[in-house]
């Protein structure tokens, strides 16, 4: 682990570091290495060129945590009019299998935290999303965030997931629930995103040390290459990446049985060799001007990104 990142994630809640990352032309082009732009129109023209390259995209409108039903509303609005201009983008280019097309949503983005009515008013909004997106074609998978959410969250995607049987779940492997809820979802034959978790977690509820987590990961990947789910390998990590090619090749499942997704602006190599050699790839492309707790966990992630971002703290 890297041992920054607690500090890191916790600067993630600093107002003066986010004004001065907001500000600091040294962070800027940082900022649209991972975040191709703050407007649905700049959104649109980086996923016409992945799409154009043959990966399919799933589009987060950022934002996160709003205890503000009117940002909540707004968001939602967003979502919708995201939705439709999707829509009219040309997926010829990317392999069948699934839908081109899809939007990644934060429930606390959607009023999950506005009091004791949070959890059904963003249920409710994760409904009128996924109605909308199946007029459009387009899916929709819901985030995974901190671990105070991951029930609710849960609960959320089964009260809906019968209406939509395309509505993806994101699990993080670091939290030690994440085995069963992976049980629980291959029994459903959902389509289950795996990433390895990006937030600052407990020993109680999560793993610390990578090497555990890696572990994690290929427990809950096994369980769902066994089953009926679709597998969406969310990770960068090279070794993951190998064992989840082993693991389908010995499940029986083709390219079009699983995805490999990655992050806007990361190993953009490694996503063109896979979808290169006819794997089914999506990379997660997020816009708006929410960008900062984002941005703070892509540098938690990568020691090598921390040198522009102590640059821009101690530019005037
Ligand atoms: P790591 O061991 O972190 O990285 C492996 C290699 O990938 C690194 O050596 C480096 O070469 C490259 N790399 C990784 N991160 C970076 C970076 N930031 N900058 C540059 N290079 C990098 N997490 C959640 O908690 N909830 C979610 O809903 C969620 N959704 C995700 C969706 C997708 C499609 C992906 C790919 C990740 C998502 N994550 C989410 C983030 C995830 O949990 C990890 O924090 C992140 O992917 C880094 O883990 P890794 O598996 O890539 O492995």
């Amino acid at each position: 682990m890297n041992p920054l990142r607690p500090a890191i994630l916790a600067a993630a809640g600093s107002e003066r570091v986010k004004r001065t990352l907001t500000t600091s032309p040294v962070t800027a082009p940082l900022v649209r290495r991972f975040v191709p732009g703050e407007t649905r129109s700049e959104l649109v023209a980086a996923a016409r060129e992945l799409l154009a390259s043959g990966r399919a995209v799933s589009v987060d409108f950022l934002g996160e945590y709003t205890t503000d039903r009117a940002q909540a509303d707004a968001a939602v609005a967003e979502y919708l009019a995201l939705i439709n201009d999707l829509a009219a983008l040309d997926t010829a280019a990317v392999p069948a299998g699934a839908a081109p097309l899809e939007v990644s949503v934060k429930l606390s983005a959607l009023g999950q935290w506005l009091g004791p009515d949070g959890p059904a008013i963003a249920t409710e909004n994760l409904r009128v999303l996924c109605t909308k997106a199946a007029e459009a074609g387009v899916w929709v998978t819901v985030d995974a965030e901190d671990h105070t959410t991951t029930a609710s969250t849960l609960a959320a995607i089964r009260r809906v997931r019968p209406d939509f049987a395309w509505l993806g779940t994101v699990i993080q492997a670091y939290l030690y629930r994440s085995v069963d809820d992976c049980r629980d979802l291959a029994a459903a034959g959902a389509r289950v995103r795996l990433c390895k978790g990006a937030y600052q977690e407990p020993d109680t509820v999560a793993h610390q040390h990578r090497a555990d987590v890696d572990s994690a990961y290929l427990r809950c990947l096994d369980v769902l290459m066994q089953s009926s789910a679709r597998p969406l390998v969310a990770s960068h990590d090279p070794a993951l990446i190998a064992a989840a090619t082993d693991l389908a090749a010995r499940a029986g499942r083709g390219p079009g049985e699983l995805e490999y997704q990655m992050l806007y602006g990361i190993r953009t190599d490694e996503q063109t060799r896979l979808a290169g050699r006819g794997e089914f790839v999506r990379v997660y492309v997020p816009y708006g001007n929410q960008w900062y707790g984002y941005l703070m966990r892509r540098l938690a992630e990568r020691p090598a990104n921390l040198g522009f971002f102590l640059r821009a703290l101690t530019t005037p």
